[in-house]
């Protein structure tokens, strides 16, 4: 379906529609005929990088003044949508590189950096974004390492200071584009003698694919985002200086309780899977989709069935696009409650939307030679992407529905809590992130 039927064109600038225009063609004629091998194989969508590349994809948040489009979070959002529908793990993966500039981009222009900080931060960025611009190079973000929320204790990957720079040692699990990045965005936690690690220690560091020390480890075969090849990373000594340094010390670490839509930016991915649910699900009653040219809209319950699936689509999509299309720093939080609400929308919606198009489009649809099989497996990965996954939406949800900014600390969980990354706005302590 073009998005011309579930957007409003004029809210949309001409920049903004003519990248949708771009993506759903590049998708049309490449991604989605590539997304069969790539998920049979879990192998890296290597050519349909090379379009985004070349149609200037790469860059879309990078700011004006260095040769970007400079795109806001919400038009790189619904950009991201359009992708999604063709190819998911195309979608899951560009959002890592695009994240790695959204940070470099927004937390700059973040009041509470001191001159210092600005300063270092303005050349750090600036390399980024050249070697993006100017060599077209691809960022991957593993955060991830396994084992617990990575927000609610400091990063266990570490560096520690030596002559002239630092070494990384630690584990990343689910790197998407492991080995198929130019630079691992490494996250990890400087430590000192004898004082305990601490989120304010945070750093980022832009790790080159080939750095000595660096080891892509692991199997990669998932029930689905197959293309995504996540395996995992061993860091071992790896030598950094501050200019590989991607923002200053700590900075990073406020993302998410300052600017929280920054880490909600899987969800478009999942909006493209339903809206692909969706759109094969009406091509296959029509009779049009490729092979299977029976017309099934004279079943009244298939009728019933694609009118429940429009429904839910437009429901999520309205509550989705108007919570991407706010993204701030320092969002309210009314602000805050619908994205948290648009983030579980979409990753438990997305699930049954593909559910809703099996069941409807019936047997021959689960063959793996149509397109619906996958979308079904790919949707079951976005409610266990961390540090948002449905259950600590639910978590969020239920705390900021029921108690007062300044009664949620108090509030206990059966273990280790994982609001860390709550936001809390003018409410915070000093703990942890905030
Ligand atoms: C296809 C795919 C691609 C991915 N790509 C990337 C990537 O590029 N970069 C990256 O960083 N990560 C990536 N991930 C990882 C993802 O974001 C999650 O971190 C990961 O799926 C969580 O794995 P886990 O269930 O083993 O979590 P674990 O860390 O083992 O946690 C176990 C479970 O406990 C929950 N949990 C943990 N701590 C708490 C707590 N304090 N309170 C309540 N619940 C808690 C978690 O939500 C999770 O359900 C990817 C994952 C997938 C499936």
């Amino acid at each position: 379906m073009s998005f011309s039927n579930y957007y409003d064109l004029e809210c949309l600038s001409s920049d903004l529609r003519t990248m949708m225009e771009k993506a759903n063609l590049l998708g049309r004629e490449g991604f989605a005929a590539r997304a069969f091998a790539h998920d049979r194989d879990a192998s890296f969508p290597t050519q349909n990088y090379d379009d985004l590349r070349a149609h200037g994809f790469l860059k879309l948040v990078v700011p004006k003044e260095f040769g970007g489009y400079g795109f806001t979070v919400g038009e790189y959002a619904t950009v991201a949508a359009e992708i999604g529908k063709y190819c998911g793990a195309t979608a899951l993966t560009f959002n890592m590189h695009t994240s790695a500039m959204l940070w470099s981009n927004f937390m700059f222009d973040m009041p509470d950096l001191t001159e210092e900080e600005r300063t270092a931060f303005a050349r750090m960025r600036e390399r980024q974004f050249r070697r993006v611009v100017e060599e077209g190079a691809i960022y991957s973000q593993p955060i991830s390492e396994g084992g617990q929320n990575w927000t609610s204790k400091p990063i266990q990957t570490n560096c520690r200071k030596v002559d002239g720079g630092y070494l990384i040692n630690g584990f990343k699990k689910f790197a998407s584009l492991a080995g198929n990045c130019d630079y691992y965005c490494i996250v990890c936690t400087e430590h000192f003698a004898g004082i305990e690690p601490r989120h304010e220690d945070t750093m980022i560091f832009a790790v080159p694919k080939d750095a000595p020390g660096l080891t892509v480890v692991g199997d990669w075969d998932p029930i689905g985002m197959r293309g995504t090849v996540s395996r995992d990373l061993i860091l071992k000594d790896i030598f950094v200086t501050d200019e590989d340094l991607m923002m200053p010390r700590g900075v990073f670490s406020k993302t998410l309780p300052n600017w929280p839509h920054m880490m909600a930016l899987l969800s478009p991915t999942y909006m493209g899977v339903s809206q692909a649910a969706y759109d094969y699900t009406v091509a296959y009653l029509r009779g049009e989709a490729e092979g299977k040219g029976i017309d099934r809209r004279i079943y009244p319950t298939k009728r019933i069935a694609v009118g429940r699936m429009y429904q839910k689509l437009m429901e999520m999509r309205s509550l989705w696009h108007r919570a991407m299309m706010e993204a701030k720093a320092y969002p309210s939080k009314a602000e805050v409650m619908r994205l948290y609400a648009a983030q579980y929308a979409v990753m438990e919606g997305v699930q049954e939307m593909t559910a809703l198009a099996i069941r409807t489009c019936g047997g021959q649809s689960m063959l793996k030679s149509l397109p619906l099989e996958r979308l079904y497996r790919d949707s079951r990965c976005g409610a266990l992407m961390l540090p948002y996954t449905s259950e600590i939406m639910e978590d969020y949800l239920s705390v900021l529905t029921l108690y007062d900014m300044d009664e949620i600390d108090n509030v206990g969980t059966d273990t280790e809590s994982a609001r860390t990354s709550l936001w809390r706005g003018g409410h915070g302590s000093s703990k942890a992130l905030r």
